[in-house]
């Protein structure tokens, strides 16, 4: 195979590892740290958590994770105990959670917007999502769903495809070397796999015969 074309299906094979990578994570890894920023009465978390919505009064942010995961829950609801509430009179009290997924890098991410509803009974209601919910333990800190992440994020995507290329390629070539070696010691072929006996050249597909000098193969 040339060079080039090996190269390019060794990287769609990456990006389909890095893919699968990221949808283990975001259906399996678990956050192992994080902090909880939440303020409680007026006041809006200080400084504002990247990927915050502008306009938003952010009152909780609660920011986890753990191997191959980022969680993160930025909600305008105040924090009470391990889950956003609702408080009268507050506003909108809208929540986003935003997560990434990956290894090594964090490639792929969903996020998802809920609103507060207070009537009948105080629940969230998902406004917008992306990702593709799948049946999957939720997220401990609040119970948010688990989704299958369809937004992959650049830079990630593409280091962990060529990580990932890289590790495919190099398993390729031992496993091509041990064949190698295996069939020089019983005495084939190593690209057929034919019985060589003594002959310089392969005779069954003629490998090994550019080895010989032209003299020596073609008669005077
Ligand atoms: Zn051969």
């Amino acid at each position: 195979m040339r060079p080039a074309r090996r190269l390019f299906l060794l990287f769609i094979l990456g990006m389909l590892l890095s893919v699968t990578a990221s949808w283990t994570c975001a259906m399996f890894a678990k956050c192992t740290d994080g902090k909880l920023i939440a303020v409680y009465g007026d006041d809006s978390v200080k400084p504002l958590p990247p990927d915050a919505p502008a306009e938003w009064h952010i009152r909780s942010w609660h920011h986890a994770y753990g191997v191959g995961i980022d969680y993160q829950l930025i909600t305008e609801c105040e924090w009470m105990g391990s889950l956003p509430g609702v408080r009268q009179g507050l506003g909108p009290q809208r929540t986003l959670t935003l997560v990434r997924v990956g290894w090594p890098m964090v490639a792929m991410a969903f996020s998802e917007r809920y609103r507060e509803v207070q009537t009948p009974v105080s629940h969230f209601e998902t406004v917008w999502t992306s990702g593709i919910e799948v049946p999957a333990k939720r997220f401990p800190a609040a119970g948010f769903v688990r989704r299958l992440p369809i937004r992959p994020i650049w830079w990630g995507f593409i280091l962990n495809s060529v990580i990932y290329a890289i590790a495919i390629g190099g398993v390729i070539s031992m496993l091509r070397a041990v064949r190698r070696w295996r069939r020089r010691r019983h005495g084939l072929c190593e690209q057929c796999a034919y019985p060589t006996g003594t002959g310089p050249a392969c005779p069954e597909c003629g490998a090994g015969a550019h080895d010989v000098p032209a003299a020596a193969t073609i008669p005077p």
